[in-house]
């Protein structure tokens, strides 16, 4: 079975050598010299000011809206993960919509302005597939009406914008370090926010305490463990390889396809992206779903990413979405991962080929 992606598990010693020295101080929980090793690399490898590491990447969105005190309306994009949606429903607010730009599949920021109301209080958006947003024009929205910016940079993983890290865009930006992300911890995310955000959002994962038996605000426990961290330590030396490996895949793809009539995503100009998907855009749901059994039967697994639109959710408010929901309908993902052969993409190139006129 090909799989859309294929988690990178480092060599099992090396690992194991990590793991050790928790079990030789005897502390696996409560952020010990494993999570504070995993925090000090990657605040280096990714050059950014902080990073508090949670459990996921679905609680630092939830702390990052609560933490901020947003109410009322939040301007979010239909084509992410559920996360986004269900985090802002999650703390009380409720999402308002914006349709995404159809090349670069973020959030359309020429059409922000007109959804925002006295009741928004934030836009949460999301850098899909690693994909930057607008960044500059949105924090000129947000500035201009007195609004906060959170960023689910879930995919975003070595992305950098105009030479500086993604997640230092934003008042908070938070990214996911699960199994399927290119950089794991198994089950494990983070937040990165502005200098004077950072206490508020420390409390906040850990049971709001700020002192022993002291309580700034009312919490949650978001904290990884040494076990998630050790996972990190033993993925991230290889971090650059898995990048590259991807890149070669993707590449592979691109040249394979250049000319035919399957469109992806635009990069947008100014970033340096991590390879993360690899999705192409077909004619219609029912081409897509073709696709889909062709490329089963020969035991090739993909996925659809994302779908449903958000704006569809039972749990939110309808509104219509057109790109957005004609995008999700038409959009698959390919198998990207390090060690993805040749002769396995040139079969996937070739019932991809075979399929889509
Ligand atoms: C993976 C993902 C999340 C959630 O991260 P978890 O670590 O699985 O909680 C949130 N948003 C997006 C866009 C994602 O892809």
């Amino acid at each position: 079975m090909i799989n859309v992606t294929k988690t990178f598990l480092p060599p099992q010693e090396e690992y194991n050598a990590i793991l050790k020295r928790a079990w030789d101080t005897g502390w696996i929980t409560n952020r010990g010299v494993l999570v504070k090793e995993l925090e000090k690399k990657l605040i280096e490898y990714l050059d950014v000011p902080n990073i508090i590491a949670m459990t996921n990447g679905t609680l630092p969105i939830q702390i990052a809206i609560k933490a901020l005190g947003l109410t009322g309306e939040i301007i979010t994009t239909p084509f992410s993960y559920v996360a986004t949606t269900s985090s802002i429903v999650w703390e009380g607010c409720t999402p308002v919509f914006v349709d995404i730009h159809p090349d670069y599949l973020t959030i359309d920021e020429t059409k922000i302005e007109a959804a925002i109301t006295s009741q928004t209080s934030a836009i949460l958006a999301t850098h899909v597939f690693g994909n930057p947003c607008a960044v500059e024009e949105i924090e000129a929205i947000a500035y201009k009406h007195n609004l906060k910016v959170i960023y689910d940079a879930a995919h975003c993983f070595g992305v950098s914008y105009k030479g500086k890290s993604i997640f230092e865009y934003g008042d908070v930006s938070t990214s996911s370090f699960h199994a399927t992300k290119i950089f794991h911890t198994g089950e494990g995310g983070a937040l990165f926010c502005k200098p004077e955000y950072f206490d508020s959002m420390y409390f906040h994962h850990n049971f709001g305490h700020n002192g022993p038996g002291e309580f700034s605000a009312v919490g949650i426990n978001a904290k990884m463990s040494e076990l998630q961290a050790a996972m990190g330590l033993a993925v991230l030396p290889y971090l650059n390889k898995i990048i590259d490996g991807r890149q070669t895949v993707i590449s592979r793809y691109r040249t394979a396809f250049d000319g035919l009539n399957i469109k992806s995503i635009k990069i947008r100009e100014g970033s340096k992206w991590n390879y993360s998907y690899y999705p192409i855009i077909l004619k219609s749901e029912t081409e897509l779903l073709e696709l889909v059994k062709a490329l089963l039967n020969e035991n090739i697994n993909t996925r659809r990413y994302f779908y449903p639109s958000l704006n569809t959710l039972k749990y939110v408010a309808r509104s219509e979405m057109q790109i957005s929901e004609q995008i999700s309908n038409s959009i698959l993902c390919l198998p990207v991962y390090m060690d993805l052969s040749e002769t396995e993409q040139l079969k996937i190139i070739e019932i991809v080929n075979k399929r889509v006129s």
